[in-house]
């Protein structure tokens, strides 16, 4: 740079930003290379606070934990919002909570909506002003970017002029008006007071290819950059590119995964890391979650998908590590060929190879974690059911709370069923929401509301017809003895049903049908329907024993009664 021109931008550079003292190499000093162990990745999660968490971005935020976790690095959060418009209030919070939720919190950064932790904050941009103008009077003095006086109107037009002439859109080459302004009357026009806003210099060409290595899909080859882009916007905050070069230097990331969508910017942000003279990060550029749509795939989509929303899984109540288990099968290609020689494993114990992870978009395949949130509270005890149907109906199912609340040892038992000691359990809980239709007729209340809402289940048909119903629930009801080892109380059944007419043999009653009212199963169903209004339940003695005698008689005359 000859020396008259490199003299006038540090004119520039001290009109633009008069109050800026500190220079690039003080901030190297305050934000020194971390003190890791070798190799140790520095990740972070950096979202912008527009009030929704994307499930795509707890995938990406998987990927930062565990590269940090397994080599003894560090994971935090920056809060990214210099788009003021777009900003949600309540966001941090969310974000915070959520991640919690999954065991997902940083090391550092943002803890919590109040707390920030670390020696390389703040972590959240819009408290960063004064790093971004360091770093671009820094820029401005190298010569590499300018003030752009171009009126949003005037952006405008040349968009529309280049549409037209179906050229790439940008500010770049002959359409980077202010790009070629002379020095001394970009310093005359920033006296006069005109606005602007300030743009990179960028030195590449569209016409030439640059590539880099990206840490999960080897190496991506693009064309270079070449648009002048805005580094810092008229309200005086950072944009992304910017943003994302200055902090990831200062903050000592080493390994930047986020969105594919990213991909075509990278070379913008590789030209912006070697004009300020900071070594790049390694960029992992995380595959899209994608649903099926007819015969396509599309987007997991905000708009259309409530699996979009983190809240949602939280909201339903798929257990944590459903989830995070669900994740990690889709994070690397043989993850599932290791949980299955190593079923009771850890998943720390699982090493998470880069290279191992797909580049293609991931499909979100509900049924397959539907699946494995099944398995994983299959193996739970009725006490962890019991403390995480709480946990999470304290918060979204109050009515549900109280009434399991009320008689915790009762609560035990009735999670207890089919469950604790038993030879197969049975894996009908996917979610804690599905608790309810699972295991209302336990409790009175919603047992009854239940009955009030929808009447009786009974299987009419021209066999079953409502007297023999009748007959059926009153002849049991009179038998009905509570102290009944299991064996007297099918043998009653047994007895019962002979009595009025059903045959005990299925083999017998298969041969002649018509020569019978129906078969225990026909009538065990009645007794099924009239105790807990659904066809399918876990065995019927076990329910009653736990209702008790007092509630088992209650809900036979409960049934007669609605005959009447
Ligand atoms: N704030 C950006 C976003 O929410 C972050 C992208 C990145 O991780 O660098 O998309």
């Amino acid at each position: 740079m000859d020396k008259e021109f490199e003299r006038k931008c540090y004119e520039l550079a001290y009109l633009i930003f008069p109050d800026v003292h500190e220079t690039v190499d003080d901030l190297e000093v305050k934000y020194p290379v971390r003190r890791l162990k070798k190799d140790a990745c520095v990740t972070r999660f950096a979202p912008s606070p527009t009030g929704f968490l994307h499930t795509g971005a707890l995938f990406t935020t998987l990927v930062d934990k565990i590269l940090a976790k397994q080599s003894e690095g560090i994971f935090f959060l920056r809060i990214e919002d210099t788009d003021r418009k777009r900003e949600v209030e309540g966001s941090v919070k969310l974000f915070t909570d959520e991640l919690k939720a999954f065991g997902l919190l940083p090391d550092e950064g943002v803890i919590s909506e109040t707390k920030e932790e670390g020696y390389y904050g703040p972590y959240t941009q819009s408290k960063r002003e004064n790093i971004y103008k360091i770093c671009a009077k820094h820029l401005i003095e190298k010569g590499l970017a300018y003030p752009c006086f171009c009126t949003p109107e005037m952006l405008q037009k040349t968009h529309e002029a280049q549409e037209k002439s179906k050229v790439i859109p940008g500010y770049y080459g002959v359409y980077a008006k202010c790009r070629n302004i002379s020095i001394d009357e970009s310093i005359e026009r920033v006296k006069n007071g005109e606005k602007f806003i300030l743009r990179f210099r960028s030195q590449g060409s569209h016409l030439r290819k640059t590539s880099f290595i990206d840490g999960a899909r080897g190496k991506i080859e693009i064309a270079e950059n070449d648009q002048d882009v805005v580094l810092i916007k008229a309200d005086g905050l950072p944009t992304y590119h910017f943003a994302h070069v200055c902090d990831d230097h200062f903050m000592r990331t080493t390994h930047v995964v986020r969105g594919e969508e990213w991909i075509p910017s990278t070379p913008i942000h590789i030209e912006l890391f070697n004009a300020m003279g900071f070594e790049v990060p390694t960029y992992i550029h995380v595959p899209l979650i994608l649903v099926k749509e007819g015969n396509s795939k599309r987007k997991l989509s905000k708009r259309k998908d409530k699996e979009a929303a983190v809240s949602y899984f939280i909201k339903a109540g798929y257990p944590k590590d459903a989830v995070i288990e669900y994740l990690y099968t889709i994070l690397n290609s043989d993850y599932e060929m290791w949980r299955n020689k190593n079923k009771e494993a850890s998943r720390d114990e699982f090493t998470f190879k880069l290279n191992k992870m797909s580049s293609a978009g991931s499909l979100l395949d509900m049924m397959k974690l539907n699946d494995i949130s099944k398995e994983i509270i299959s193996h739970m005890s009725s006490k962890e059911v019991l403390d995480n149907v709480l946990n999470w109906a304290k918060q979204y199912d109050k009515e549900l709370y109280e009434l399991i609340n009320k008689d915790y040892d009762y609560s035990l038992k009735v999670f207890g069923l089919e469950r604790d000691n038993a030879k197969k359990i049975r894996k009908d809980i996917i979610k804690w929401e599905d608790i309810r239709e699972n295991f209302f007729y336990f409790f009175n209340e919603l047992f009854n509301k239940d009955i009030n809402e929808n009447g009786y289940n009974f299987e009419y048909n021209e066999k079953i017809t409502k007297d023999i119903v009748k007959n059926v629930i009153n002849a049991y009801k009179e038998s009905y003895n509570n102290n009944h080892t299991k064996d007297e109380w099918f043998d009653n059944m047994k007895e019962q049903a002979q009595k009025l007419g059903f045959c005990t043999d299925m083999k017998l009653y298969k041969q002649n049908p018509e020569e019978y009212v129906g078969s225990t199963a026909d009538f065990a169903k009645i007794i099924r329907v009239a105790i807990t209004n659904r066809h399918n339940s876990p065995d019927i003695y076990s329910i009653m024993q736990l209702l008790g005698k007092k509630e088992t008689i209650n809900r036979f005359e409960q049934v007669i009664l609605s005959f009447k």
